[in-house]
C-alpha cells in the first residue's frame, strides 16, 4: 500500500534525491520538483497529502509557491511545509504567516524530516476543531463555554486576551504561530495588542500558569507553540 503521497519542491538535485530516498525508505510516496513552476503545474494536476517547499528557488520563489499554492481551492488544503537556511528566520515566520503549516531548517535530519511531516499530517485529522470543547492538558484544563482555566485543580484569573491567547495555541498543539498571526487570533479581544503585547501577555499567561506555563513554549525568531 502507498503511504501518503509527498511532493518535495527542491532545487538542489543532491539535497532532492536526499529527501526522496529518506521519505520513501520511511514509506512515504514522493515526487519531487526542481523548480516552482513544476511544483504548481504538479500539485494542480494531482494535489499532493503535503507539499514540501523549498523557499530559495530560481524562477517563482518559494514564497510566491506557497502563496500560489494557498489562493487556489484545489491546493489551499494542501499542508505545506518549507525548507530554509539555518539562520534565516525572517523566512521562516513570511512561509508561516503565508499559510505554510510548518518548517524545516537545513540542514536537517532525515529522521526529524519524516517525523515532521507525519506530526503535520497527524494534525489535519479533524476531532479536535470542537472550539467549545473542554481542553486538557499538562495539568491545565481550558473551558471555552465558561470562560474558565485550572492549572492543577486551581481556578486561574485570566483576562479576555489571556484566555483567547491561550486557547488559540492550546488548540493546535504543536503549531508555531508568529506573533502576526497570534495578534489576529485575538484581535476583538479588550487589548490593544502589538509584537510586544504579545511578549507580555505571554509572559504574564505563564507565571499565572505556575507549573503549567512550560507548556508555552518560546521558539526563537519565530514565536510561540503549545507543548504537543
Ligand atoms: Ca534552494
Amino acid at each position: 500500500m502507498a503511504g501518503p503521497r509527498i511532493l518535495a519542491v527542491e532545487d538542489e538535485e543532491d539535497i532532492r534525491e536526499l529527501i526522496r530516498f529518506n521519505l520513501e525508505k520511511e514509506g512515504f510516496s514522493v515526487t519531487a520538483a526542481a523548480t516552482g513552476e513544476e511544483a504548481l503545474r504538479l500539485s494542480a494536476a494531482d494535489p499532493p497529502d503535503l507539499i514540501l517547499l523549498d523557499l530559495m528557488l530560481p524562477g517563482i520563489n518559494g514564497f510566491d509557491v506557497c502563496r500560489a499554492l494557498k489562493r487556489e481551492p484545489r491546493t489551499a488544503g494542501v499542508p505545506v511545509v518549507t525548507l530554509t537556511a539555518k539562520g534565516e528566520d525572517a523566512d521562516i515566520v513570511a512561509g508561516l504567516e503565508l499559510g505554510a503549516e510548518d518548517y524545516i531548517v537545513k540542514p536537517f535530519s532525515p529522521k526529524v524530516l519524516a517525523a515532521r511531516i507525519r506530526s503535520v499530517l497527524r494534525r489535519r485529522d479533524p476531532g479536535m476543531t470542537d472550539d467549545s470543547a473542554v481542553l486538557n492538558a499538562g495539568g491545565l484544563s481550558i473551558d471555552p463555554s465558561r470562560h474558565e482555566v485550572r492549572a492543577d485543580g486551581r481556578p486561574v484569573e485570566l483576562t479576555r486576551a489571556e484566555f483567547t491567547l491561550l486557547h488559540f495555541l492550546a488548540r493546535h498543539p504543536g503549531w508555531v504561530f508568529t506573533r502576526a498571526q497570534i495578534i489576529d487570533s485575538v484581535r476583538g479581544s479588550d487589548y490593544a495588542v502589538t509584537d510586544r503585547s504579545v511578549d507580555v501577555q505571554v509572559a504574564g499567561l505563564r507565571r499565572k500558569l505556575g507549573d503549567s506555563g512550560g507548556l508555552i513554549e518560546t521558539v526563537h525568531g519565530v514565536g510561540y507553540r503549545f507543548k504537543e
